[in-house]
């Protein structure tokens, strides 16, 4: 017998049919004597339109109600797996986030999560339910319902599963695992049998939606393995677990993002400036993919940051505001960043592979970075899909085929 939480994705839930294949997956393995938590997403699509629904009566609705709006989605899905396993004739009982005692930040849109109380679930577990718990969502101190940002029912499955000792999360969603990069980009890509916790955390942080990077992060810390795999084959999937060691540079994954922004701020007379600009970025939680700075050829400090696009002109008029006007502010709107993932990647001949990649094909990249174990290149976003699929060729294909 196991402790066992399985999380189901959007589209895994997105109608009656899906729900009852899931409710039916869920208590088969409750009757092979294992006890079960199931965490749930919004129905696919739903998260999208609530925050269309919310944008249309305000252009910027306040975090706390937004919070409060997101979190029916998963209600809605939570009480009906509830009702479909009790049709199947097994106990079931559906909790809000704060109802399991989820306790988060009051970041709200962005809330990390703080504690979980295990008693309520445990209690449901041993008078024999299946214990559903709605993702993505936790209460603040002051009990306002907050959501943990895009994709972050995955966070809510590993830690339930951190809280309750679980011996196994499982992630079910609508791929058969994680492959080598995104499949629906790179019709090549193959499934990835075992990835480690220190390469998912980078391919999520790089673009890989696949996982809540976060997910990947409480898994890492508390040592949970995840399993992700399909809720509709039900196979074998992907596992991500403890840190292999490799002496061989790999690349495991090829990763993009789109609707990024570089903001760059040139003509400083010293780089006095740059703890306003940080406490500034600091302040609105703005997510900083890249940094670079140094003297231009005036002798003048310039500082550039990669972020997201909706973001890059708030924060350009906020930095302006603070620096005053003098200052030269630059916004290149349209780059996409794609990045070779693995332990051991920053190896000149990896980097010069991309580099040939990037000069035969035209491609001028506009910022770079490497580290240990990823290779980034940010570049227009119109060519972000080529240059995925070259790089995918190049890095994954050819080295497996050597
Ligand atoms: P869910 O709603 O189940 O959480 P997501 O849409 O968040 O599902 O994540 C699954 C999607 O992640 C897949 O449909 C796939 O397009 C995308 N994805 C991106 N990169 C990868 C990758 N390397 N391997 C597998 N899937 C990926
Ligand atoms: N429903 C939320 C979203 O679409 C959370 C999740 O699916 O993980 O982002
Ligand atoms: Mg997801």
């Amino acid at each position: 017998m196991a402790l066992i939480v399985q999380k189901f994705g959007g589209t895994s839930v997105k109608d009656t049919e899906r729900l009852q294949e899931v409710a039916k997956w869920v208590v088969k393995n409750k009757e092979e004597g294992n006890k079960m938590v199931v965490v749930v997403s919004a129905p696919g699509g739903m998260t999208d339109s609530l925050i269309k629904r919310a944008e249309e009566v305000n252009s910027n609705p306040q975090g706390r109600e937004l919070d409060v709006l997101l979190s029916v989605g998963e209600q809605i899905s939570a009480a009906l797996l509830s009702m479909a396993i009790e049709q199947l004739g097994h106990k079931a009982i559906s909790f809000t986030g704060p109802q399991v005692g989820i306790k988060t930040t009051n970041d709200f849109n962005n809330a990390k999560i703080l504690d979980i109380s295990p008693e309520k679930i445990m209690e449901k577990l041993n008078s024999d339910h299946v214990v559903i718990i709605t993702g993505f969502q936790g209460a603040d101190e002051n009990g306002n319902i907050t959501t943990l940002g895009r994709g972050g029912s995955d966070t809510t499955a590993v830690a339930v599963g951190a809280a309750i000792s679980a011996d196994q999360v499982e992630i079910y969603t609508d791929v058969d695992g994680i492959y080598t990069a995104d499949p629906r980009v790179v019709k090549n890509a193959g499934k990835i049998p075992q990835v480690s916790f220190t390469e998912m955390i980078e391919m999520a942080g790089k673009g890989a939606k696949v996982l809540h990077c976060r997910s990947v992060e409480l898994a890492a810390k508390y040592g949970i393995d995840i399993h992700l795999r399909s809720a509709f084959t039900w196979e074998e999937g992907t596992w991500v677990k403890g840190d292999e060691k490799m002496e061989k540079a790999m690349v495991r994954g090829i990763t993009h993002v789109k609707g990024l922004a570089k903001l760059t701020i040139t003509q400083l007379e010293s780089n006095n400036y740059l703890s306003d600009v940080m406490d500034i970025l600091e302040d609105r939680e703005i997510d900083i993919r890249l940094v670079s700075q140094g003297l231009n050829p005036s002798g003048h400090f310039e500082i550039s940051f990669l972020l997201e696009e909706k973001e890059a002109v708030r924060v350009s008029k906020l930095i302006q505001e603070k620096l005053g006007n003098k200052e030269n502010i630059d916004v290149k709107l349209n780059l996409g960043m794609v990045s070779a993932i693995g332990i051991g990647v920053r190896s000149n001949r990896l980097q010069g592979s991309v580099m040939r990649i990037l000069n035969n094909n035209g491609i001028k990249p506009k910022m770079m970075s490497s580290s240990e174990t990823s290779l980034s290149y940010v570049v227009a976003e119109e060519n972000v899909d080529k240059l995925k699929r070259l790089m995918h060729d190049e890095l994954i294909e050819k080295s497996l085929s050597a």
